[in-house]
């Protein structure tokens, strides 16, 4: 057998396997999913060295019009290739962009089709080409939000913790999104948390670093507040915060001026953290509710795991999607803008 055909009967043999695996594994549709798979690898890879970086943080999230994928910044790369399978099809993965840039925004994902995607770095020095192995493989598929029927954003203040892993459990299971409001001096407990979120599609906002009142708090304050819970998203997820919410709701000319993000209030306060009753808290959402709410929630209760097991099937089952902040924004037609304060998005004709 001369190298060629070695070489081809390797190739077969991991594609046989990699079929076996993604058959053995049934995942509903979700946005995004981190596998744990990183070495099935069935593209030949002529010049992979390994010796530059593979691309960290590798996220596919669905966005209006595809797939969104994005990476951190391998130092020394020139361009990134970007691969992508349909899940369970026979057949390797196909080359489907090169870019310089570290997001690539795949329009050609077909609306209910979840796909595979893997990205690998190259170096191109004095005519020699350097890639790096494949990053672990992320499943996207896209979602389609009805601009013309109701939706809400549900937000849950001061986590991460170690309920917010059950909350995510409830979202994936009905293909729903909501937005964490996240304390900085909390996010190095529990990155798997902060990057599963992000993984799922989910938007993290900027909820101060140690839950400061900063409504007429100095300027510095307000951006050294700011700034170091951004520092530690974007450490784990590649990304900063859009959005912030003021710890307390708090308000004041200094941190409209000095915010430099929109700030999102709420039309539904739940109050989860004065009844801690998920019974309480499924009655003061589901009694409340209208098309364009953003709910208040904290991912920091028992109670209010419990009751989100309850709230999102009803909130679907009434019709509702349920979408981040951004998303609402973005199907409401409402721009945000830094220091502006938000706290709904209603249909434009109500
Ligand atoms: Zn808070």
């Amino acid at each position: 057998m001369n190298i060629t055909q070695k070489r081809i009967r390797k190739l077969a043999g991991m594609f046989l396997l990699l079929v076996l695996l993604t058959g053995m594994v049934s995942v509903p549709c979700t946005a995004a999913e981190e596998t744990s798979e990183d070495v099935i690898i069935v593209i030949p890879d002529e010049g992979t060295d390994g010796t530059i970086d593979q691309p960290a943080s590798f996220r596919a999230e669905a966005v209006k019009n595809g797939i969104r994928l994005s990476w951190q910044e391998v130092s020394g790369a020139q361009k990134y290739e970007i691969f992508r399978k349909i899940c369970g099809a026979d057949g390797g993965y196909e080359l489907i962009k090169t870019t310089k840039k570290c997001t690539f925004n795949d329009k050609t994902a077909a609306y209910g089709v979840s796909y595979y995607y893997k990205a690998r770095a190259v170096s191109e020095l004095e005519k020699k080409t350097n890639k790096s192995l494949f990053c672990k493989k992320v499943r996207g598929c896209t979602y389609h939000i009805d601009p013309s029927k109701p939706m809400v954003a549900l937000t849950f203040d001061d986590g991460p913790s170690q309920y917010t892993s059950g909350i995510l459990d409830t979202l994936e299971k009905y293909e729903s999104r909501a937005t964490f409001f996240e304390v900085g001096n909390r996010i190095n407990q529990y990155p798997d948390t902060v990057l599963r979120i992000s993984g799922m599609g989910c938007e993290i906002g900027n909820h101060s670093y140690d839950h400061a009142l900063l409504g007429n708090a100095s300027a510095s304050k307000i951006h050294s507040e700011i700034s170091r819970t951004d520092a530690r998203i974007k450490a784990i997820t590649g990304e900063k915060t859009q959005l912030l919410r003021p710890p307390y709701g708090s308000i004041g000319s200094s941190l409209r001026k000095n915010a430099g993000k929109p700030m999102i209030l709420w039309s539904i306060d739940t109050l989860d953290w004065k009844s801690r009753n998920a019974d309480t808290v499924y009655r003061a959402v589901i009694n409340q509710v209208k098309d364009g709410d953003i709910i208040l929630m904290h991912d920091i209760y028992s109670s209010t795991r419990t009751a989100v097991t309850r709230i999102v099937p009803e909130l679907k089952k009434r019709g509702y999607q349920l979408v981040t902040v951004s998303e609402l924004a973005q199907y409401r037609n409402v721009k945000l803008t830094a220091g502006g304060r938000y706290s709904q998005m209603r249909p434009q004709n109500d």
